[in-house]
């Protein structure tokens, strides 16, 4: 496409080659990765292709006053990979582009793509190609990822049932404690009455989450999941998702949420309710999930087997009953609408 040149102070065309030289990685799938006018891969015979793109904007999606370029593309490609591993197929493929202020750096764009390649080198994501063009304002960054599946095998927002248990993988609140902690001032009382390893614990969950492509492959393989999400945006958001996905309610168990030790600890010092923090916060980029009641049992056998953190969270309920959350009292309230949508 014709269009302006990059920044002056980025050469374009040394940058991509840059970035050829130092992130490009051999795969028997790609006939042509980058370098030509568009990459060619081969998907295997039977295979169903999954895709989705992300574009986010500095200043809606990140900070760069607050987080370093290789945290924004780290977290920038996990949660692509969240997206491919809430399909339960396999993440392969990516695609970025970047449109780069005048204020960046050349060593900026390296570090961002260092963070990103991280994450691609961990599960095995070749880079295949992107676009490069210069921004008069502020960092933009599209990355588009191809995953596979087997056709037939997907897991979808609507396949809930009323009586499906409800599930989620790992623990909830920490990604949203550990951003309060790296936007609160240092010196503030609830950062210093918190033990290192557990305000170290918190930010890492923040800056670093994981995505459960391992988790989602399996839910799927198996047919275990009637529905998947990736908690991206908060669980009282992405439940609701499902729920309208699916047209069914839910019962949450506020007791059974998993929270770990370190975000409770954080709780405390802010005299907060650690159950608060699991429902509103989002970027954990667990799995939510449901299950039908017949398959739970084998779901419980085969988490142990593979060592795999699941939690009942609760019960899908006819869609009259709506979204409701049951305390430790056994008193019930609705689910609140509260839903976190922020990227740094
Ligand atoms: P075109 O003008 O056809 O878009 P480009 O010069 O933009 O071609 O791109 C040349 C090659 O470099 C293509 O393979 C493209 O996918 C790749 N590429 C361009 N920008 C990036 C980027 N930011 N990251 C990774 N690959 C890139
Ligand atoms: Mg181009």
């Amino acid at each position: 496409m014709a269009r302006r040149k990059a920044a002056p102070l980025i050469q374009e065309f040394p940058l991509i080659r840059q970035l050829q030289r130092r992130h490009e990685r051999r795969s028997p799938l790609i006939r042509k990765g980058i370098g030509d006018d568009a990459a060619v891969v081969s998907i295997p015979a039977g295979a169903w292709t999954v895709l989705t793109t992300d574009l986010l904007t500095e200043g809606i999606h990140f900070d760069l006053r607050t987080a370093s370029p290789a945290s924004v593309g780290y977290r920038a490609a996990m949660a692509n990979l969240s997206d491919v591993a809430a399909m339960g197929a396999t993440p392969r493929f990516l695609l970025v582009s970047i449109a780069i202020p005048p204020a960046l750096r050349t060593a900026d764009i390296h570090a961002l793509y260092r963070g990103l390649m991280s994450v691609c080198d961990r599960y095995d994501v070749r880079l295949i190609g992107g676009d490069t063009s210069a921004s008069r304002q502020g960092l933009f960054i599209s990355i588009t990822l191809l995953g596979t599946t087997t056709r037939g095998h997907a897991l979808f927002r609507n396949g809930a049932h009323a009586g499906d248990g409800i599930y989620v993988t790992g623990t909830l609140g920490d990604s949203l404690a550990g951003l309060q902690l790296l936007t609160s001032r240092r010196d503030s009382r609830q950062g210093t009455r918190l033990a290192a390893a557990d305000r170290h614990f918190l930010t890492d969950r923040h800056r670093h989450p994981t995505a459960r492509v391992r988790e989602g492959l399996w839910l799927n393989r198996g047919k275990l999941a009637t529905a998947a999400i990736d908690v991206s945006d908060g669980l009282s958001g992405d439940l609701r998702h499902v729920c309208e996905e699916s047209r069914v309610g839910a019962e949450l168990d506020l007791d059974r949420l998993p929270i770990s030790p370190a975000c409770c600890a954080y709780a405390r010092t802010r005299g907060i309710d650690p159950a608060t923090l699991a429902l509103a916060g989002g970027e954990d980029y667990e799995l939510l999930f449901t299950v039908a009641a017949r398959d739970e049992p084998k779901l419980d056998r085969q988490a142990r087997a593979k060592r795999f953190q699941i939690t009942k969270i609760g019960t899908i309920r006819p869609r009259r009953f709506g979204l409701q959350s049951r305390a430790s009292d056994g008193t019930r309230v609705p689910v609140p609408m509260t839903s976190y949508r922020h990227f740094d």
